[in-house]
């Protein structure tokens, strides 16, 4: 737990960084929160007027000018990611930072019920979306002299609950697979790659998941953020194949 870390406001000067899910809840918090800190943030999502009003609030911010790429990663194939790539390798030519934020929910309900392509749409936009973004970037944030990869966990990615299905299997497989890419970096590579677990935060997928529940007593995103700075700039250097939770409780 790094949440009192205090970021300084240059700390990720100079840094190129991909969020996905950059248009709603914690994912458009990440990105206004990078680019305040100096980062030129490239703002993925599948609702383009959303990743606009982003764009728009950042340069008002005097951030630095964001680019956006829209993308719904349910339909996502291999040659989307790549076409991605080679558009981020003409614009900044490397990447610095790659934030794994888009998450869908799905159904809450028993395995025994579970709609089956309900479920593969989750692990299609959860998991089978973060792994081929990851490929298609690795190039790029080889060219980065320090790459830092964040895959969004989930308290449900360590411990099964019931009637969490797709989803809290979706963070199982995206541990997995950060543990795996860590183990493959070690030592070869100066990427780290890590899982952030941002715990309860307000956000309409947190309202969704706990309709009952009055959303002012939630963690709002923008507490959770010393967390997400850590990890993203040079003071998280060395920290790799870890998991991380953005909250104490
Ligand atoms: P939100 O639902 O508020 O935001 C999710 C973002 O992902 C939205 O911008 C959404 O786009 C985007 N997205 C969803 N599906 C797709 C898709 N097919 N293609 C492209 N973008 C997509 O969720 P949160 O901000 O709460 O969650 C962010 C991450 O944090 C997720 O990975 C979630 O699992 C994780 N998390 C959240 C917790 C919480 O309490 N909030 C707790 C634990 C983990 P659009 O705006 O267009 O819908």
């Amino acid at each position: 737990f790094v949440g009192a870390y205090q970021a300084p406001s240059d700390l990720l000067k100079n840094k190129i960084i991909l969020i996905t899910g950059a248009g709603d809840g914690i994912g458009k918090t990440a990105a206004k929160t990078f680019a305040a800190h100096g980062a030129t943030v490239v703002l993925l999502g599948r609702t383009t007027p959303k990743l606009e009003a982003v764009y728009d609030e950042i340069e008002t911010a005097g951030g630095p000018q964001p680019a956006i790429f829209p993308m719904d990663l349910s339909g996502a194939q291999i040659e989307d990611f790549e076409s991605l790539a080679e558009a981020v390798r003409t614009e900044f030519g490397r990447l610095d930072g790659l934030l794994h934020n888009a998450g869908l929910l799905g159904q809450r309900t028993p395995i025994g019920n579970y709609n089956f392509s309900a479920w593969q749409q989750v692990m299609q936009v959860n998991v089978n979306a973060a792994f081929g973004l990851t490929k298609a970037m690795l190039p790029l944030l080889e060219e980065s002299e320090a790459g830092s990869i964040i895959f969004t966990s989930s308290s449900v990615g360590t411990k099964g609950k019931a009637y969490w299905g797709a989803y809290s299997v979706s963070k199982f497989a995206t541990e997995g697979l950060m543990q795996i890419l860590a183990d493959e970096l070690e030592g070869v590579s100066s990427i780290r790659v890590n899982t952030l677990n941002p715990g309860a935060t307000r956000t309409s997928m947190r309202a969704t998941a706990y309709p009952a529940e009055n959303p002012k007593a939630v963690t709002t995103p923008e507490e959770i953020m010393p967390t997400y700075l850590y990890l993203m700039g040079d003071d998280s250097k060395g920290e790799s194949g870890k998991h991380f939770s953005a909250q104490q409780r």
